[in-house]
């Protein structure tokens, strides 16, 4: 027997048809690619995004054409998603930071047949163009500008293109199936791979983020993602916040430290979610000025470990609750956030507070597990380490384009990460496969390491790496970077870890840098460093 209710689609225009009806007036602050700053609302953004969906359809593309955007985060972008999947087309959001050679190959995998940009981004489209043969549109995300134009052969501009859009256009129904986002992730080996969302996991994913226990978006809250836009969807955000109707504040393209405060400052930010190094320079910047981040509340952190001392800074100095959280572009992104559970009320505050530097618990929708070599399902005990993996109903199922390549083990998808887990289902990441370093047979965990290390007052920020070594097969090393003004010698930084963990697991060696290598998202090029650094204990 079938239940007998209602089975409308789950579609994302109808997130934005919900926050304009509710929450119209909740204002949404924009800091443009010019520095300026613009206050919209949930209102404007609705009937520009049915302007923007209106005009795309009349240029003739067809449902499900990818439509890609080069962009940061601000109100344009915002209007470019709810237009884009709204109308049926997919919203391909582009990293810029990547190589040119990889964005062409992206861009055309994806057969983008609409390219929007902000202006920041017109020397390198007019760099790439010629390659791009299968983009119909480049749209500039503002005004007319002749300069521009003088670059960027048939260029159309933002502003000009939804007046010629209808303000009362009608959202399609779609199945909820239909795909609604594309947004690659570069893997360890090979070409990037695309992750095609649909309508149906990007609106459950936002359910899911919206739980207390998640991140939990409130009507009350003024939200700064300060993860891109280009990055898994800033996390979702777009679609949690217009779910709760939720103030925004889209920091635009300068996202250093001294910004970043003064947005919260002025726009009384309650939430903000970010990588730990872009947190790393808001504090920096927080101790230097006079500011006390008085409205912030929460922040999320998340994309790679948040080390222990940041929550700490967070919680004893500004008085600012971390909900460290973990997942990846395949899973839209959300896997698991740390908050904790009724029965650590009654314990001593600091092994509550130790409770909350692991990666968490998964929400519902999201299961883990750990396996061996094998694939055997390993102990949920706190200790036994193994590979990760993952199912739900926001967790890819094949790579876009790739669909005959087997990928799920038995219907679970392999994350590469290696993980604990303990019975209530916290998971503590303790690398990235390839990451971990392994010593005459024993692991030894990069990230707990690192985690120590960037404790260190001299120090500005730290990698672990293996690299090769004659009786251990490999050891770790200390990849530092000191803080401005510092010279910490190397034994110092090295008995920072006495007591702190076993002796053998000790790094063998400090090595100084100015800057860590970074990929496109800010993650740390470990494979640079331990190619770089590869003689650093046999030369
Ligand atoms: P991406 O798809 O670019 O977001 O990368 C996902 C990967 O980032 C995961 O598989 C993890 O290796 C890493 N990652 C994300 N969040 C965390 C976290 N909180 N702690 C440790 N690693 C993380």
């Amino acid at each position: 027997m079938l239940g007998q209710m209602m089975t409308q689609p789950l579609l994302i225009s109808s997130l934005i048809d919900h926050a304009e009806r509710y929450h119209g007036q909740t204002e949404i602050v924009s800091v443009e690619t010019d520095g300026t700053v613009t206050q919209t609302n949930w209102s404007e953004v609705a009937r520009n995004a049915r302007r923007l969906g209106s005009a795309l359809t009349k240029l003739g593309l067809e449902p499900q054409d990818r439509i890609g955007t080069l962009a940061w985060n601000n109100r344009r972008h915002l209007e470019i998603y709810y237009a884009t999947s709204g109308a049926g087309f997919v919203c391909h959001t582009i990293n810029p930071r990547l190589f040119p050679e990889q964005l062409t190959y992206i861009i055309n995998h994806a057969q983008d047949r609409v390219l929007f940009f902000d202006a920041t981004f017109i020397p390198l489209v007019a760099a790439l163009q010629e390659g791009l043969g299968e983009v119909h549109h480049f749209v500039l995300m503002g005004p007319r500008d002749d300069e521009a134009a003088a670059q960027i052969d048939g260029l159309q501009f933002y502003d000009e293109l939804i007046e010629t859009g209808d303000a009362d256009f009608a959202w399609p129904d779609l199945d909820e199936n239909t795909a609604s986002g594309l947004c690659y992730t570069s893997g360890t080996t090979g070409h990037p791979k695309g992750v095609l969302y649909s309508h149906r996991s990007t609106v459950l994913h936002g359910f899911a983020s919206n739980a207390r226990d998640v991140i939990g978006y409130s009507a009350m809250d003024v939200v700064m993602p300060v993860v891109p836009m280009f990055h898994v969807n800033a996390w979702g955000s777009p679609y949690g916040c217009a779910m709760s109707g939720s103030r925004m504040v889209l920091p635009g393209p300068g996202l250093h430290g001294e910004a970043l405060v003064n947005l919260i400052d002025t726009y009384s930010v309650t939430v903000a979610m970010g990588v730990p190094t872009i947190w790393q320079g808001l504090l920096a910047h927080a101790a230097q000025s006079d500011s006390n981040l008085a409205s912030l509340e929460r922040t999320v952190i998340g994309g790679a470990a948040c080390p222990p001392s940041m929550i700490e800074t967070f919680r004893e100095v500004y008085d600012v609750d971390t909900v460290h959280a973990w997942g990846m572009s395949e899973m839209s992104p959300l896997g698991s956030t740390n908050v904790p559970i009724a029965k650590h009320r009654d314990l001593p505050i600091d092994e509550q507070h130790r409770l909350r530097e692991s990666q968490g618990r998964p929400p519902y929708g999201v299961e883990l597990k750990i396996v061996d070599d094998d694939g055997n399902d390993l102990p949920h005990d706190g200790e036994t380490q193994g590979d990760l993996m993952v199912r739900g109903p926001w967790v890819l199922d094949s790579y876009f384009q790739m669909q005959d390549e087997a990928l799920l083990q038995d219907g679970w998808f392999a994350t590469g990460d290696v993980a604990t887990l303990d019975a209530d289902g916290y998971m503590t990441i303790r690398d990235r496969s390839k990451d971990i370093i392994k010593s005459g047979g024993e692991w030894i965990s990069s990230v707990e390491l690192e985690n120590i290390a960037v404790a260190h007052p001299k120090l500005a920020t730290a990698a672990v790496v293996g690299v090769p070594h004659p009786k251990w097969d490999e050891r770790p090393i200390l990849v530092a970077v000191k803080a401005e003004g510092e010279e910490p010698s190397e034994e110092e930084l090295l008995s920072f870890f006495d007591g702190k963990i076993a002796k053998w697991q000790v790094p063998d060696k400090v090595v100084f840098i100015d800057a860590l290598p970074l990929n496109a998202t800010g993650k740390v090029l470990k494979r640079t460093l331990r190619t770089q650094f590869a003689d650093a204990l046999t030369g």
